[in-house]
């Protein structure tokens, strides 16, 4: 996230903010143009005084970019809905930011685009799993409560587990089929990560059963990337995009670094040279760690980036570049 500023004293905005803490002015993102304008100067999202939604509308559409991609909203009855209802919605506003910024599509066309069912247990009327199918990805509203979250994170041994993590993998899905299954390729796709023809419900379930929890960590980001190539790809594409918005918010802080970091942290998002996005990584995931350290706090990134692992890497970043040449 490139620093954002108040259009009236130029102080510090931070992307969620509705209302410069400096000088009182109410504020808004214009996703249209990524910068911080007077709430005055444009049409409002229709969901700002409900959810805090801070985004403008560009068109006669009521809803901003991020909130018109929901097609279903949780139940309302209760006030702690909505107030995970619009943790939901702040995560995904910072994922619809990483799509602006990778210039990657909303839609394919074989017709499948990107929406999202956010939804409680009282809607569905049964248990809800977060996932994806065709572009259409639901979220489980109460993976927005903190200490839910925090348990199932533990259960399923995962060192991270975040509601924009989730964003960022369930998108992946979608990328899948736009980057890799209709840009012909499946060839390197399978070389690398896999046959994705593998039954995926079964090595899903397989995944669930397994007593045996070891697992390759020097070829896999993470424990629930072997269960199956897609979940692979899906894990590595957030990944990247943890990536390259993490060094987006690097450069705007007061680092010392050289010329060619300073070129990397221009446009991490735009970023042809993998190997620079990288080197450079390493450097800030090991500076963020430290830091969470010394407040007691958890590694902000607790991964280790394996060659193959960055093998993988390097191949997202070679088909979100491909995607964009063509597009
Ligand atoms: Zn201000
Ligand atoms: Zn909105
Ligand atoms: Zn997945």
């Amino acid at each position: 996230m490139k620093q954002l500023n108040c259009p009236n004293c130029r102080a510090r905005i931070v992307f969620e903010q509705s209302l410069c803490t400096q000088c009182g002015t109410a504020v808004s993102f214009d996703a249209g143009r990524l910068q911080i304008v007077p709430a005055a100067s444009k049409t409002p999202c229709a969901n700002r005084d409900l959810i805090s939604c801070n985004w403008t509308t560009d068109d006669s559409h009521p809803y901003c970019r991020s909130c018109r991609l929901t097609r279903t909203i949780p139940n309302l009855g209760s006030d702690r809905n909505l107030a995970l209802w619009r943790k939901v919605e702040q995560a995904k506003r910072r994922l619809g930011y990483d799509l602006m910024r990778l210039k990657l599509p909303l839609a394919v066309p074989s017709g499948a685009h990107i929406a999202f069912d956010i939804l409680s247990h009282e809607t569905a009327g049964h248990t809800i799993m977060t996932g994806h199918l065709a572009g259409l990805i639901t979220i489980n509203l109460s993976e927005a409560d903190d200490a839910v979250r925090e348990a199932r994170r533990a259960a399923f041994r995962e060192p991270y587990r975040t509601l924009l993590g989730h964003f960022r993998h369930e998108v992946g899905h979608f990328y899948w089929e736009a980057l890799i299954d209709q840009a012909q390729l499946s060839s390197p796709f399978r070389l690398i990560f896999g046959d994705e023809s593998a039954a995926y419900a079964g090595a899903l379930a397989d995944y669930h059963n397994r007593s045996d929890r070891s697992w390759n960590t020097d070829a896999f980001i993470s424990e629930y990337a072997t269960s199956h190539p897609w979940e692979d790809w899906a894990e590595t594409f957030a990944h990247f995009l943890h990536i390259v918005s993490t060094l987006d918010t690097a450069s705007s802080l007061p680092l010392s670094i050289d010329e060619r970091a300073r070129h990397t942290l221009e446009d991490p998002y735009l970023e042809r040279d993998f190997e620079a996005l990288l080197s450079l990584w390493e450097v800030v995931a090991y500076s963020m760690n430290e830091l969470n350290r010394s407040m007691g706090l958890s590694d902000a990134y607790p991964f280790h980036l394996t060659p193959a692992v960055r093998g993988k890497l390097h191949f997202v970043h070679l088909a979100i570049l491909k995607a964009r040449n063509e597009g």
